[in-house]
C-alpha cells in the first residue's frame, strides 16, 4: 500500500503548488498548446480539450498567498476563492495560462471576471453564459450556441478548428474519467473504511490540474490498490457533507471531519469533476450532446436551477441512497448560493428526520479547535442518543 501513500503524497503536492509545475511540464511537452484555467463549478472541458489545450480547474490560492492587492479591488463581504483568484493574477502567478473562463454562478464570481479582465489586458478572459433555467425549451438552443462562440474564441486563440471527430474523442476520454470518479465514490459510500474521504478528494480533485490521460491512468491504478486494501472497521456516524461544491475546504478540514467520528459517505466536494449523472451522448452532433448533457443530465447544484429537479429533492436522495445517519453543511464564509440554500436543504431535511450541523470554512483557516469541538459534540450526541 505505499504505492497509494505515495500517489496521496503527490496529488497532495500538485494541489498545494501554485507555480502550477503540472501545467509547465504539459506546456514543455506540447510546444505551442495553451492552458485554460476555468473557475467552478463548472466548464466543458471536453471543447477545451477538443481545441488542444490544457482545461485546468482553479479555485482560489488557498492558504498559500497573502493577499495584499486584491483586497482594493472588491468589498469585504465576498468570499476568499475569489480574492485568492485575484490576487493571483496580480502577482504573476496565473502566468502560465493563456486563458481563463468564468461562467454564471454568483455574482461575485461574475464581477471576478471582469475585473480580472480589466487588470489582465494580455490575457483570454471569457464568460460563459450557462443558462439559468433548464427547463425552458429555449436552453438546449441557446447554450448550443453559446459553446459555439466559445469554439469560435478557442480556435481564434490555439489557431486550431475543432473538429466533430476531435470532440468526440474529448468527450469520451471525459466520460471515462467520470465514470471512474464514480466507481470511487461508490466504493467509499460502500466501505469507508476502505476509502477515505480526504484520499478520494485528493483523487477526483487532482483531475482539475492533470491533464485528463495522467488523470485517468492515476484513478485506474488507484481504484486497482484500493480494491486489495483491507480497510480497518471503527465505529463512526454516516455523514453527507454538502454545501462545498465551489471553494474548497483546506484538506485539514475534511481530514478533521473523519478523526472527529464521520464516515463522509457523500459530498459535493470538487463538484465539476462528476458533473453528469452519467456519460455524454457521443451520437450525433457532439456540441448538442454536450448542451444536452447541460440541460437534461447535470447533478443538482446550488449554481443550476432545475425546477424540473429541486435541489433538495437531489439532497434527499443522496441522503437515502448513502443510508446517512447525518448531514454536515459545509459552507464557504459569504458564499450567497450556499447559504440561499441552506434554508431549503434544512426544511427538506428536517422533514426526513435527518440531524444536520453547519459549519463554516474559510480557504485560510490554521486553527480547528473550534470546528472539531462543535464536529465531537454533534457526533457523540448521536452516538449515545
Ligand atoms: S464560493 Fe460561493 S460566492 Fe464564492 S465564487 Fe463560489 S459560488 Fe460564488
Amino acid at each position: 500500500m505505499e504505492e497509494l501513500e505515495r500517489t496521496f503524497d503527490r496529488l497532495s503536492g500538485v494541489l498545494e503548488d501554485l507555480s502550477f509545475a503540472t501545467v509547465r511540464e504539459w506546456k514543455e511537452d506540447h510546444p505551442g498548446g495553451k492552458a485554460v484555467a476555468y473557475f467552478p463549478v463548472y466548464a466543458p472541458v471536453e471543447i477545451i480539450h477538443a481545441a488542444g489545450m490544457l482545461p485546468v480547474g482553479l479555485a482560489g490560492a488557498g492558504d498559500r498567498l497573502d493577499i495584499q492587492h486584491a483586497d482594493s479591488r472588491f468589498g469585504s463581504f465576498i468570499c476568499s476563492i475569489v480574492k485568492t483568484t485575484m490576487e493571483m493574477g496580480m502577482t504573476g502567478h496565473l502566468q502560465p495560462f493563456d486563458g481563463f473562463l468564468f461562467s454564471t454562478i454568483c455574482d461575485s464570481a461574475r464581477n471576478l471576471c471582469f475585473v480580472l479582465k480589466r487588470n489582465s489586458p494580455s490575457m483570454y478572459v471569457d464568460f460563459l453564459h450557462l443558462p439559468h433555467n433548464p427547463a425552458s425549451s429555449a436552453s438546449l438552443d441557446f447554450l448550443e450556441d453559446e459553446y459555439r462562440r466559445l469554439m469560435g474564441e478557442l480556435e481564434r486563440l490555439g489557431g486550431t478548428r475543432i473538429t466533430e471527430e476531435a470532440l468526440r474523442s474529448s468527450i469520451d476520454l471525459f466520460n471515462h474519467q467520470r465514470g471512474l470518479i464514480r466507481r470511487l465514490y461508490q466504493m467509499r459510500a460502500e466501505k469507508p473504511p476502505k476509502l477515505r474521504a480526504w484520499e478520494s478528494y485528493l483523487l477526483t480533485r487532482a483531475g482539475n490540474f492533470l491533464p485528463v490521460e495522467t488523470h485517468i491512468a492515476t484513478l485506474e491504478s488507484a481504484l486497482d490498490l484500493l480494491a486489495e486494501r483491507p480497510g480497518r472497521r471503527h465505529d463512526s456516524i454516516r455523514v453527507v457533507v454538502e454545501g462545498s461544491f465551489c471553494e474548497q475546504p483546506p484538506l485539514e478540514v475534511i481530514r478533521m471531519l473523519e478523526a472527529a467520528g464521520c464516515d463522509i459517505v457523500e459530498d459535493d466536494f470538487a463538484l465539476g469533476q462528476r458533473w453528469f449523472e452519467g456519460g455524454v451522448s457521443t451520437d450525433g452532433d457532439p456540441v448538442r450532446a454536450l448542451a444536452k448533457s447541460y440541460v437534461d443530465h447535470a447533478v443538482y447544484s446550488s449554481v443550476r436551477h432545475d425546477f424540473r429537479k429541486p435541489r433538495w429533492e437531489g439532497l434527499a436522495e443522496k441522503i437515502r441512497g448513502t443510508g446517512a445517519e447525518a448531514v454536515i453543511m459545509l459552507i464557504a464564509k459569504f458564499c450567497e448560493p450556499a447559504y440561499f440554500d441552506y434554508v431549503l436543504f434544512k426544511k427538506k431535511i428536517e422533514e426526513m428526520g435527518i440531524p444536520h450541523l453547519l459549519l463554516e470554512f474559510e480557504e485560510k483557516l490554521f486553527t480547528f479547535d473550534r470546528l472539531r469541538t462543535e464536529v465531537e459534540t454533534f457526533v457523540e450526541s448521536l452516538v449515545f442518543d
